[in-house]
C-alpha cells in the first residue's frame, strides 16, 4: 500500500492536500514551487496558490497546458527535482506535475524500469 491508496473516494489528491497529510519529507522545503517566484506566476494565471500551476483546477485545455508548461519550468530549475520525481515514482500520485513530469510520462518511466 503506498500512501495515495489512502484517500477515501475517487477524487485524486491535490499536492497540496498531500503535503498536508503526510509527514512533509524535508526536501519539500526547498521546492521552487514554494518561492514566491511561483506564486508570482500563479498569480499571473489568476490563482491564489502555486499548486494550481501544477495540478490546473480547469483541466488540460489551453489554458491549463500554459499552467503545465509554466510548472514545468518551475521544476527544471528546482533544486531538487530528482527527488521529487523520485518521490513521485515511487509514491504514484494520480495527478499533477512532479519532478518535471507528467502522470503520462512517470507511468511510461515505470514500466521501462519494470516498476509496474
Ligand atoms: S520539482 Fe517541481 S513539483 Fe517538485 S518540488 Fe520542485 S518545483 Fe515543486
Amino acid at each position: 500500500m503506498t500512501y495515495f491508496d489512502r484517500q477515501t473516494d475517487d477524487r485524486p489528491l491535490t499536492p497540496t492536500e498531500v503535503m498536508d497529510l503526510m509527514r512533509r519529507p524535508a526536501w519539500m522545503e526547498r521546492g521552487e514551487c514554494r518561492t514566491e517566484r511561483a506564486l508570482t506566476l500563479a498569480m499571473a494565471f489568476d490563482h491564489d496558490t502555486a499548486t494550481d500551476l501544477f495540478v490546473p483546477p480547469n483541466g488540460a485545455g489551453r489554458r491549463g497546458m500554459a499552467e503545465i508548461v509554466a510548472a514545468r519550468q518551475l521544476c527544471e530549475s528546482c533544486p531538487v527535482c530528482t527527488e521529487c520525481r523520485d518521490f513521485a515514482l515511487s509514491n504514484h500520485p494520480q495527478t499533477g506535475t512532479w519532478g518535471a513530469t507528467s502522470l503520462q510520462e512517470r507511468t511510461a518511466m515505470k514500466k521501462k524500469e519494470g516498476r509496474t
